[in-house]
Order: structure tokens, then sequence, then C-alpha cells
């Protein structure tokens, strides 16, 4: 992770060299980096508290410091915030702050960032290059990148405060390593960092159609992104064929930046107008829309794992016969895993760990379920077991010592020495009443075996969430969706009991049989209800290429609680165990 190493050029090899040295010694390599997070943090607040006097072996750091959640590090992160400059949870002092996207919780949460968690970012990128461009080489082309900056603001203290991708991609040094992978966006700066998301996107995709020719790769940093791209160009795309005949953009662009820099892009061009117009009057239902408009497109990329796991039906249905790529699984609080086999579909896609980018442990996940957490030790990187599920404990070199990250993960194998984890999902997004306990990928499972039933009618589940109802008596499962048109009562009614029939889980079933849980109820929310949660979320700092739509809204979240019942249009009451 030395700043000259990120300089030197892209060379691809010595990349996909240097990631086998380190996996292969994933062991060693995890207890250097403890020592070396240990050495240049061991003497502040929060650490010295634990009495590691110095220390930085495995078993002490393990015997001393207790494993946390956000919660128990906020009074820290805070005082950092609020402008602390003593060291508090890092040597160096804190300057950037990052904010998650706090999907659980509802709100965007502060995590520190420095310079590590930027170089890191930059092994990560590179590694996952390397491995993709070896199976998937791109040209001298561009990539249409559907990417938007977050607000950025000064906390109280005057920390620049920004999203970790804003803080990422903003950074010098990064556009630096970026430039080095040649993979120039089609879009000018002034269209990423505007400040309306609806006007970046339309540029975004205008500037994709000037350039279509060029445009090798489709990509965001989450499929939401893509998908809702694509869906918002079945409603303006007419529009964008008259600004491109005509040479002029759309009054619905306000921002006199965005106006300005596009200007410069922009040329009466009838010749693709037409092109334009006549692909998309011949395509039917959008199938294979990406293809069509940007035909040398060699894949698609993006976080298509975990949350993102139901947006891919509409992404393939976009992208034809091209491949999807995941891209790497990391967090605000720091990157996890790189993938290295960019050939699997996203169903099958695994992270192989950095060893050197933080220390990890995996607390053993069923005995958690069953209430023996604090039984059961968590193990190092190199112990974890093939098929096992865990949830992350992270340790970084940016402040963050045995934090728990809040997702599950299952081991599938190992790539040398280190292991190649599976995201299953996040911890605590749990539909729980009583005994029952539903992940967000038991309600994917059972949304889209209920989706199965609209079909016929032609419809889709656009987006869907969904809020374990406990001040009922009994207490139920409510699950709201958007759909892509109107359905009869009769699917509608259908397509609750089969949602209420899809949740296997035993303490789900027995509960429900003997009425401890009450009937589930779907609720149907008007076409636009995602989008509000999406401004919502915007509105509060977050930022829309950081965005995952909480498929579990929790009792506290009361502001989406308002907006989904807000919008509600129909509801239907399961009679499935009747
Ligand atoms: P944020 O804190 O907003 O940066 O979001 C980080 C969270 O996004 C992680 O803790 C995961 O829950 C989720 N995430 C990130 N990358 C992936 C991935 N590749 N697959 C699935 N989920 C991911």
């Amino acid at each position: 992770m030395m700043v000259e190493n990120i300089e030197k050029k892209f060379d691809a090899e010595q990349v996909i060299e240097d990631f086998e040295v380190l996996t292969k010694n994933a062991g060693r390599i995890q207890e250097e980096t403890l020592k070396k997070i240990l050495e240049e943090n061991g003497g502040t607040e929060y650490l010295k508290q634990w009495g590691l006097n110095g220390r930085t072996d495995v078993e002490t750091f393990k015997a001393c410091v207790p494993i946390v959640s956000h919660d128990d590090l906020e009074p820290y992160i805070q005082r950092i915030a609020d402008g602390d400059l003593s060291p508090v949870l890092t040597g160096k002092p804190i300057e950037t702050i990052s904010l998650s996207s706090g999907t659980t919780q509802g709100k965007p949460k502060f995590v520190p960032f420095n310079d590590e968690l930027m170089y890191s970012a930059m092994q990560t990128f590179k590694t996952s290059f390397a491995f993709r461009n070896r199976e998937f080489p791109i040209g001298n082309g561009k990539a249409l990148q559907f990417i938007y900056s977050s607000k950025q603001f000064k906390t109280k203290g005057g920390l620049a405060a920004g999203t970790a991708t804003t803080n990422v991609f903003g950074n010098a040094q990064f556009k630096k390593t970026m430039k080095a992978m040649s993979i120039p966006v089609c879009s000018p700066d002034e269209v990423i960092f505007g400040p309306d998301f609806q006007q970046s996107l339309y540029c975004h995709l205008l500037c994709g159609l000037i350039f279509r020719n060029e445009v090798e790769v489709v990509l965001s940093t989450f499929a939401h992104s893509i998908v809702h791209a694509f869906r918002s160009f079945e409603q303006v795309w007419e529009a964008l064929v008259v600004d491109i005949r005509e040479g002029v953009l759309s009054s619905r662009v306000t921002v006199p930046s965005i106006r300005l820099a596009m200007s410069k892009l922009l040329k009466p061009d009838p010749e693709l107008a037409d092109t334009i117009y006549s692909k998309c009057s011949s395509l039917s239902n959008w199938y294979g829309l990406i293809p069509e408009l940007f035909p040398n497109t060699k894949y698609i990329y993006g976080v298509m794992t975990g949350s993102m796991e139901p947006y891919l039906k509409k992404l393939r249905h976009y992208a034809g016969e091209l491949p999807l790529l995941s891209a790497d699984y990391g967090s605000s609080e720091g990157w996890v895993g790189v993938n290295v086999n960019p050939k699997f579909p996203p169903e099958m896609v695994t992270y192989a760990v950095l060893p050197n980018i933080g220390y990890f442990e995996f607390l053993p996940l069923e005995e958690n379920l069953i209430g023996m957490e604090q039984a059961n030790s968590p193990v190092g990187l190199t112990e974890v077991k093939v098929g096992e599920e865990y949830e992350i404990v992270f340790t970084n070199f940016a402040g963050l010592y045995r934090y728990k990250l809040g997702d599950v993960v299952k081991i599938k194998g190992f790539h040398n020495g280190t292991p190649e984890l599976q995201f299953v999902c996040r911890r605590n997004l749990l539909l729980c009443i009583n005994i029952d306990k539903n992940t967000e990928k038991d309600l994917q499972l059972a949304v889209e075996a209920a989706g199965k039933h609209l079909v016929d009618a032609k419809l889709e589940v656009m987006d869907f969430t969904s809020h374990a109802n406990v001040s009922a008596d009994p207490g139920h499962y409510v699950i709201f969706w958007e759909l892509s048109g109107e359905a009869t009562d009769e699917i509608l009614q259908e397509c609750c009991n089969c949602l209420d029939k899809s949740f296997l889980d035993a303490g789900y079933v027995s509960s429900r049989k003997v009425n401890a849980i009450g009937a589930l109820e779907l609720r149907i929310v008007q076409r636009g209800t995602f989008h509000k949660i999406l401004d919502h979320f915007v509105g509060l700092g977050g930022a829309v290429s950081q965005f995952k739509t909480p498929r579990c809204v929790g009792p506290k979240n009361s502001s989406l609680i308002q907006i989904l019942s807000s919008n509600v249009v129909k509801s239907y009451s399961s009679t499935a165990f009747c």
C-alpha cells in the first residue's frame, strides 16, 4: 500500500503477481497488517484504555480489545467530527469523514476516512481491473458511467464530509490511477458533480448516445443505478433524440455549469438522431436496449450481489446477451474483497479478501442466531471453514477496531490462502416478530416466487420492501410492492398468499399456523414511491450511486414508513393459512 507503488504505471501482470504473493501469504500478512495498525495507533485514547501496553500480537489484541458496533464508536467519531484533534481513534488526525448509506438505520452515519483507505480502494480497483481486463480486454473506448457525487459539507469541527464514493472519486491520486487504467468516462465532470441528480442522469444518457460507438463498458457503483438509468431512458428517449437532432440541450437541464459543459459536446446530428429513433422504435419491450444503443459494449459492470440481486432480471433484459460482471465488495468502512473471477455470473460471484487492507475476523453465525454470540469467539481470516456463514469483524487503518460490519458472508473456497466470500445479506435486516427470522435473502426469494403470478399479466415488481408490524396484535409481515402497471385484485390476492407461503423458515410457518403471527399483508404503492424514498435518502446527504433500497424498514425509521404508508393504493391480507 505504498504511495510509490500506486503511482507507478498500471501493469496488469504485476498487479496480478502482487495479488498472488499477498494471498499465498495471507496468514503472515494479516499478522503484519495488525502489527502495523497497532504500531501506528496504539497510543490513541481508544486503544490505550484496553491495556495493550505496546503489544501488537493477535492474541493480546483479541484478549484486550472488545468487539464493537458503530453505536459503540459513535461518540469517539462524533468528537473527531466536532474538531477534537487529539489522537482519539488514530495516531494521525482524521481530516475527512465518510457517510455510509446507513440503509439499515435510515440515515447516513459517519465513519472516519483517510489516505490509507484511499490506497486500499485503489489496490482493490487495480486488482479487479487487472483480472477483468485479462478476460474482457477493453480498447481505447469510453465508459458510460452512471455516477453521481453526493453533497459535500463540513462537519461542526470543519472536517470535509461526503460519501466514501465521493471521497475516493474526488481524490486527485485516485483520478491519476483511474487514468492509468485508461477508461475515460463519457460525461464531463460538471455532469458527474452536478447538484441535481435527474439532470445529471439525463446528461449521462445524452453523453453516452453522443459517444455511442466508443462506449465499451456501461457501469455504476451499484446495479440499481443502471436499471434506474434505463428505466428513465424509456421515459425520456424522445427528448434525447430531439436534443441530438437539433444540437440544443433540453430546457429540463437548468444548471448553468452542466449546460456549458454539454454545449461543448452537443452538435446537431440528424443522422445519429435517426439511428437512435429507429432503434428505439423497433425494440420489443426494450429487450437488448443497451447493446442496441451502444454496439461496442463489452460488458456491464456494478455491484450485482446482495440487495442488488432483485434488479438482475431487469438488467439482463436491458443487457440482452452482454455479460454482467459484478464489482467488488466494500463499504464506507473499508474494502473487503475483490472479484477475481469476472466470468462468473452475478449469482455465483465471490470476493477474495485482500489480506493487507485491514485485519479481518469472522464471527461464526449459526450460533449467533440462537443467541450464543458471546460464547463464540471469532476466527481469523485463514481459519474460516468452507460452507460456513460468518459476520465480518473488521480492524482498519482509519480508527475502527474489531468493528462489526453488519454483513453476513458465506465461505465458498480459497484463493491461495485467502478466503473467497459470497455476500449473503445484511445481518440486522431481519423480519422478526417472535421466533421467526427471515433475512433479506428470504424476502427476495419470496418476492421472486410471488412475482411469478404477475408474468401472464406482463407485469413486474419494480421495487419492494418490508416491515414487521409488531404494533398489531398479532404482529404480522407487511410487504410493499411497486408494480410496473395495474394488476387485478384476483392476481394480487394470489401474490399475497404466495408471499405468505414462501417464507419457509420453521419459526414463521409454525407461528403462522397457530396465528402467533397474523396474516401477511401485501400493500401496493403508487408508481414513483421508491423514487421518493431515493429522494428522501439523497435529501439526508446520501449519494444516488450509493443507494440501496432498504429491504426491511425498522420501526424507528418513521419517515420511510410515512412515505410508504401515504402512497398505498391497495392492500391485501393473506388467506393462505386460513
Ligand atoms: P456503504 O456503507 O453505504 O458504503 O454500504 C456498504 C454496504 O453495501 C456493505 O456493508 C454491504 O452491505 C453492501 N455491499 C457493498 N458491496 C457489496 C457487494 N459487492 N455485494 C453485496 N453487497 C455489497
